[in-house]
C-alpha cells in the first residue's frame, strides 16, 4: 500500500547520522510529470542492514503513513528497494525533531507549546476517527516544518512522523527503553496497542513539549520500569490545568484515558487560563 520509487530516481546527498533502526540522509527525488522533470528534497530513512530482519514492520510503517493524509502527518512518499537496501522516501523536514529543536534553548512562549500540543492533537484525533494507532508518538518523532515567531504573531507548524519498527517486534530492553512514553499495559503485551496507548504516549509528549524537551527520566537513578511497577507520575507541571491534564492522559487505568475530544477542549480552555504561566517550567526533581 505505498508507491514504489526507483532507485535510480533518488540522489543522495548528506549523511545526517542514524535513527533508532535506520541510517539517515537528505536527498533528492527526480520524476517526470507531464513530460517536465521535478526534483524535490526528500528525507531517506535507510534500514540499518543489522536490523534488516524488520523490514516488514519498517514497510509497515511507510504503508500507514501513505495511506493517511492530514496537515500534521508526515508525508511519506514511497518506498524504494535496492539489493539488501530498504529506503523510505519521507518529506524534509526543515527544523528536524522537537526534542532536539527545544534542547537547543531557543526561548519559546507559551502559547507556542500550546500551538504545537493542539496541532499533535488534531492529529491525533484525526487517527482516532479513523481507528488508526499510531504506536510511536514522542517529541523526538515530531518534526518542525516551520519555526514560527510568537512576537510576529505566526505559530510553529509540526507534522508527526512514522512509528518506525512496531513495539510488538521489538525486545523487552528496547521496550523498557520506551518508558515513559510506552504505555503500562504494552509492557505485559506489546502485540495489543490500542488507542489508549497513543493517549498515554501524548501525555508524555505534553509534558516533553512543556519542560523544553528535557528527557523525561533525567534525574530518575532507579531501573525505569520501576516507575510503572510503583504507579509514578512524571514530575507534574506547576500550571495545574496542564499538569491535570497530563495526569488524565498518562492513566494507569487506559479506560480512564481522555477522548481527543476532551484533550482538545482541555487544550483550549488552557489557552484562556494560562497565559500568565510563561515560566512555569519546574526542573524534574524526584
Ligand atoms: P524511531 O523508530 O525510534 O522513531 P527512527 O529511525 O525513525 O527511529 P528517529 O530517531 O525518529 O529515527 O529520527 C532520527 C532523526 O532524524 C530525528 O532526530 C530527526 O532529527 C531526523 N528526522 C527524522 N525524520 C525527518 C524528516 N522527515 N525530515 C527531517 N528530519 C527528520
Ligand atoms: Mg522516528
Amino acid at each position: 500500500q505505498f508507491h514504489m520509487i526507483k532507485y535510480e530516481d533518488l540522489q543522495w546527498d548528506v549523511s545526517l547520522g542514524q535513527g533508532s533502526f535506520t541510517r539517515i540522509f537528505s536527498g533528492y527525488k527526480t520524476d517526470i510529470r507531464d513530460g517536465e522533470k521535478h526534483v524535490t528534497d526528500v528525507f531517506l530513512k535507510e534500514l540499518d542492514v543489522v536490523h534488516k530482519n524488520y523490514w516488514e514492520s519498517f514497510f509497515e510503517a511507510a504503508s500507514l503513513m501513505s495511506q493517511i493524509s492530514h496537515k500534521h502527518l508526515l508525508l511519506v512518499y514511497g518506498v524504494s528497494v535496492h539489493g539488501v537496501k530498504n529506503i523510505m522516501v519521507q518529506e524534509f523536514v526543515e527544523y528536524g525533531a522537537l526534542d532536539l529543536y527545544l534542547q537547543r534553548g531557543r526561548s519559546v512562549s507559551v502559547s507556542w507549546k500550546l500551538d504545537v500540543a493542539k496541532q499533535l492533537a488534531s492529529a491525533l484525533n484525526f487517527l482516532e476517527e479513523k481507528n488508526i494507532v499510531h504506536g510511536n508518538i514522542c517529541a523526538k518523532n515530531l518534526l518542525l516544518a516551520r519555526e514560527g515567531d510568537p512576537s510576529q504573531g505566526s505559530s510553529p507548524f509540526i507534522k508527526l512522523s512514522d512509528p518506525g519498527i512496531s513495539v510488538a517486534m521489538l525486545a523487552k530492553d528496547v521496550i523498557l527503553d520506551r518508558i515513559p512514553w510506552v504505555a503500562p499495559e504494552v509492557l505485559e503485551s506489546p502485540d495489543n496497542l490500542t488507542l489508549e496507548c497513543d493517549k498515554w504516549s501524548f501525555g508524555a509528549t505534553l509534558w516533553e513539549i512543556f519542560n523544553s524537551g528535557e528527557p523525561p527520566l533525567r534525574g530518575w537513578d532507579l531501573d525505569q520500569r520501576q516507575l510503572y511497577e510503583r504507579f509514578l507520575q512524571l514530575p507534574p507541571s506547576q500550571w495545574t490545568e496542564l499538569a491535570d491534564l497530563i495526569g488524565q492522559c498518562m492513566d494507569y487505568q487506559a479506560a480512564f484515558r481522555p477522548s481527543c475530544r476532551s484533550i482538545i477542549r482541555q487544550l483550549n480552555s488552557l489557552i484562556t487560563s494560562g497565559n500568565h504561566y510563561t515560566s512555569q517550567l519546574i526542573i524534574p526533581v524526584w
